[in-house]
């Protein structure tokens, strides 16, 4: 998409920061299965709007009112963090009697203290375990959707000036969709070009755990001067101060007052630039960090070019949130969003873990291989909703067939593996009898059709059959093909001589 193409007169900005606050709940739903979030805003009135979303869950209570004491002590709270909230307290927010419909939510704070702009309130399944419940996740994804709506204030009152406004759109875009730091800083020069003239651009992180540094992140252009992962005191510097302040700096070697530094302390009397503008990545005191321009001679920054460059490295502070909660998070998760089983990454790391414990101990391990029959049909008849409903229904009856200590997870598309361990070989051959069967006779009933399923079954034992991960999938995954070519609908143990599909 080139600058020109964007259609200025008739864009709406507001879709797409609610696409990327999506994006951000959406993390929360993934880390954890079954809870509902939902965003509310301030509007004119005393009270707090939902914030309608693509792809929101059902909607409860549109409007809920100041008065709420649970939304009262957040509005006038010293420091605003996030906090779990019980049933009796969910119960007044929603002016209802307690429910069975959740034991607790967490509620999130969004905008800075004593100016509150609204908050997410996370609702958890009664079941879920509140121990396991991280509320920095909270708090860092409730910061995000801030910055999020920053952005999107401050271009709704860029709109009339349309050459800003696509600018930001697209440096967004591309932020949204750049996957390390040095890609922001490189989408950040490209476009700052049109509006600033520098010949470097460096980012500069203060990390929270050591305050009292700030570190080099990335360098786009020449390096002289500076260093790569080199860290300086928060100090008596020019950065420093827009770290400490929230403002941001701007530097001239001819009308030099004799400045503290740029970097550190002194550094500028064989400082290579003439000018520099450092602005901070979100306006916050001891903020997150500094984007610095570096140009090799002086010229006049008009007010405006500072005004947008503001908004471009609160948008990239925005966007560098956003990435490290993607880090934390591809860290962290364990669990499929669709199935709610184990995802592949994860129960690969379960099943090297119990194969060792296996070979250690001499228990014995068995793996199931499992395939949807025909279920491509059950696509191109029903449409993905429906094959997506369905795979959903059959990871509750892969549960619900076997024992607690069993792992389930998904493998792939329709296809799934169960590694069970200190059974012996004939109950796993049971319980997947039991899952074959169930899967037979379960009705899947949606928009009033009902929709057949049938499931092949591999099963492999170890240490007979493999003694390795692979070795052991691949002989489960051979013998559910031999239980495709014999009808499908069965389970088939594993026997020497039988080859997986990509082998036949
Ligand atoms: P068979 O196993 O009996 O050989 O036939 P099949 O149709 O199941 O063949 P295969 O296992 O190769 O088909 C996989 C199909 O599963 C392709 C795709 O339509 C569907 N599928 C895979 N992943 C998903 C998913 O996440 N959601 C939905 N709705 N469908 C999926
Ligand atoms: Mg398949
Ligand atoms: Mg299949």
């Amino acid at each position: 998409m080139a600058l020109t193409d964007i259609d200025l007169a008739n864009m709406d900005t507001q879709p797409f920061f609610k696409s990327q606050i999506r994006h951000l709940l959406n993390i929360l739903e993934t880390l954890h299965p079954g809870i509902k979030v939902y965003v509310y805003t301030k509007n004119d009135g005393p009270g707090f709007d939902l914030l309608e979303m693509p792809d929101n869950p059902v909607h409860l209570f549109n409007t809920i009112p100041l008065n709420v004491p649970a939304i009262l002590e957040m509005t006038s709270a010293k420091e605003i963090k996030s906090r779990f909230i019980s049933n009796q307290e969910n119960a007044a927010i929603f002016s209802t009697e307690p429910g069975d419909w959740a034991e607790f939510s967490v509620l999130s704070p969004l905008g800075e203290t004593e100016n509150i702009e609204g908050f997410s309130l996370s609702i958890f399944p009664k079941e879920f375990d509140q121990d396991k419940i991280n509320l920095v996740v909270f708090d860092e994804v409730a910061s995000s959707i801030t910055i999020n709506s920053l952005t999107s204030n401050l271009l709704e009152s860029y709109k009339d000036r349309s050459e800003h406004l696509s600018v930001m759109l697209e440096v967004n875009t591309h932020l949204n969709v750049a996957a390390t730091k040095t890609d922001f800083l490189y989408e950040i020069t490209r476009f700052g070009k049109y509006f600033i003239q520098f010949d470097r651009a460096v980012l500069v992180i203060h990390p929270e755990d050591t305050p009292e540094y700030f570190i080099i992140d990335s360098i786009e252009g020449d390096e002289t001067g500076l260093q790569q992962g080199m860290s300086y005191p928060v100090y008596n510097s020019l950065v420093s101060k827009t770290i400490l302040t929230g403002h941001h700096f701007s530097y001239r070697k001819s009308n030099n007052e004799d400045p503290e530094g740029i970097y550190r302390t002194g550094d500028y009397l064989e400082y290579p630039y003439d000018q520099v503008i450092g602005f901070p990545l979100t306006k916050v005191k001891n903020g997150p960090g500094v984007l610095v321009l570096e140009s090799s001679r002086e010229y006049p920054i008009k007010q405006s070019e500072l005004a947008i460059f503001e908004m471009i490295s609160q948008s990239l502070g925005a966007a560098l949130t956003r990435f490290s909660l993607y880090e934390r998070l591809n860290n962290y998760a364990t669990i499929d969003t669709l199935t709610h089983l184990y995802n592949i990454r994860a129960l690969k790391q379960r099943f090297e873990e119990e194969l060792a414990r296996a070979g250690r101990y001499q228990n014995s391990l068995v793996v199931l291989f499992l395939d949807l029959d025909k279920f491509k049909s059950v696509n191109d008849t029903y449409g993905h909703l429906v094959g997506d409903f369905v795979l959903k229904e059959i990871s509750q009856i892969i549960r619900d067939s076997i024992r607690t200590s069993d792992i389930p997870g998904r493998y792939g598309g329709e296809e799934f593996v169960v590694i069970m361990v200190n059974a012996d070989a004939e109950a796993c051959m049971a319980s997947a009898k039991r899952i074959c069967a169930a899967v037979r006779e379960h009705q899947f009933e949606m928009n009033e059709t009902n929709i057949e399923n049938r499931i092949s079954i591999g099963l492999a034992e170890f240490p007979r059959d493999g003694e390795s991960m692979q070795d052991l999938i691949q002989s489960a995954d051979a013998a559910m093909y031999t239980a495709k070519r014999r009808g499908g609908d069965q389970v088939v143990k594993f026997e020497k001589g039988m080859v997986p599909k990509s082998r036949a």
